[in-house]
């Protein structure tokens, strides 16, 4: 890094924080590309900005002690990380899974903090969760788990204090069970929760919204092209929340979509995933809770591959819908050797930072998941406004408020790539783009608010 204040935090950051790889990988990723902004601001440095960037304001970690169905006795370890408050409440969600811990959490809830600036609401950012894994647990043992989990966390959060949502293996059956605990302990209903269920408070179209979200930024990438998603070949990763939407917006658009996949391997249907299709892998993944594998046998057209990534298969555009790191640099090799054009996020940094680095110098169409995937957690905010109002808005007015906020992403970043020279001929570093205008809003509201 050429900047001397970049460089400097970087090597402090690498120092204090040398074991947790994610966080470090999250920080370069952003400074890297901050630095044309930190030339042109000098009143960076003495406010200290970067130096309070990267250090969380609080984290708090907790034991959750709980007790499965044959009466035996488990504990889990709790944790919520509150980034960054400059420009809202703490805002992010919560996720369940064996990989969760500090350094896990500290990288998203850095991204956190840049992709809530980016959706232009008052939120700040925060990330939390659990090691512990849903899968094969009954409900009542997910639901004595959400208990346990908010008896400790409901002193730390209020709606207008922190207020955390889903993310991996947490959907509405568990933030339904945290609420219900949460309102429980508090004796109070407010908007502590988003992706609550619709009979207590949750918004239309916030299921759908990450997925939706993403195609919507790649369509208005496509269109500063003159493209559409007809006819394109499309690859989708994953098969949960985000990578199910992504798939139904892009066959609403026009695209087929020809691949999904989840932690053991892909299915690649050379047919096309059609919308029936599609309902029979969400009646799969979020009611018998099964494997995507059963998809092809359900399906002649589809073929299962064991233990591989969808990125071996010939696309137009990429879409990775699953988990950080799924896509390496090979796996970018891969992609651009079969001709893709697109690569847009709907995960948290599913692409490493060499994977990144490819695209970047093949100079397709590339957008990093803070901004792409920002629909989510902005339709969070709109269930926010909400509560708050205490009215529920149709569904058609969420959608295209939705679709408003995701355009004025893809525009802000573009017009600060220009800004900062980060446009060549049809090529735009969307990357850059974002992460600089996410990382000014914040800034000015730090420095405003002074050493806090
Ligand atoms: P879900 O738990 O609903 O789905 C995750 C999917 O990814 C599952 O199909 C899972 O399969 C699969 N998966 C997990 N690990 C791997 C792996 N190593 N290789 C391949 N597939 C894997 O989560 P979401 O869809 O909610 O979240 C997916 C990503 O999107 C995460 O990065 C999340 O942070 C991000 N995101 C989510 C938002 C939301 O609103 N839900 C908002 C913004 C970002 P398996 O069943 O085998 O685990």
């Amino acid at each position: 890094m050429k900047n001397a204040y970049v460089n400097r935090i970087w090597e402090e950051v690498k120092a204090k924080n040398a074991n947790e790889p994610e966080f470090l990988q999250a920080v370069e990723e952003v400074l890297t590309t901050l630095e044309p902004a930190v030339d042109k601001m000098p009143e960076l440095e003495p406010n200290a900005i970067l130096e309070r960037m990267v250090e969380p304001e609080r984290v708090i970690m907790f034991r959750v002690p709980w007790m499965d169905d044959a009466g035996n006795y488990h504990v889990n370890r709790g944790f919520r990380v509150q980034f960054n408050s400059a420009i809202g409440p703490y805002k992010g969600g919560l996720r369940f899974s064996k990989e969760v811990n500090l350094s896990v959490l500290k990288f998203l809830g850095f991204e956190q903090v840049l992709k809530n600036s980016l959706t232009t609401l008052p939120m700040g950012g925060g990330k939390g969760g659990s090691d512990f894994d849903p899968h094969g647990k009954s409900d009542k043992e997910v639901m004595r788990f959400c208990q346990s989990f908010m008896t400790e966390l409901y002193r730390h959060i209020g709606a207008d204090v922190d207020v955390p949502a889903g993310d991996k293996n947490v959907g509405g059956r568990e933030i339904g069970y945290l609420f219900g605990q949460y309102k429980r302990i508090r004796d109070e209903y407010t908007g502590v929760l988003t992706g609550k269920g619709l009979t207590f408070g949750g918004s239309l179209i916030r299921t759908e919204a990450t997925g939706y979200g993403l195609i919507y930024f790649a369509r208005e990438m496509l269109k500063v092209k003159g493209q559409d998603f007809k006819g394109k070949t499309c690859v989708v990763s994953g098969s949960g929340n985000v990578a199910q939407y992504a798939a139904e917006k892009l066959i609403q658009l026009g695209a087929k979509v020809v691949t999904l996949s989840d932690s053991s391997g892909y299915i690649y249907d050379a047919d096309g995933i059609t919308q029936e299709k599609l309902d029979w892998v969400k009646e799969l993944k979020c009611v018998k809770r099964g494997r995507i594998s059963e998809y092809a046998k359900q399906f002649p057209s589809a073929k299962y591959f064991e233990g591989k990534k969808v990125w071996e298969v010939k696309c137009d555009c990429a879409f990775p819908c699953a988990t950080q790191n799924e896509l390496l640099e090979a796996d970018a090799e891969m992609l651009l050797k079969n001709g893709v054009k697109l690569v847009a996020e709907g995960a948290n940094m599913p692409s490493d930072n060499a994977a990144v680095a490819k695209f970047q110098a093949a100079k397709i169409m590339y957008a990093p998941g803070k901004a792409s995937n920002a629909g989510g957690v902005a339709t969070s905010g709109l269930e926010m406004s909400q509560n708050s109002e205490r009215l529920s808005w149709s569904a058609a007015e969420v959608d295209a408020k939705l679709d408003s906020i995701m355009c004025n992403i893809h525009d802000n970043c573009l017009n600060t790539a220009k800004r900062f020279g980060l446009v060549d001929g049809e090529y735009v570093n969307y990357q850059a783009g974002a992460n600089i205008a996410g990382f000014v809003k914040v800034a000015e509201a730090m420095i405003a608010q002074g050493l806090v």
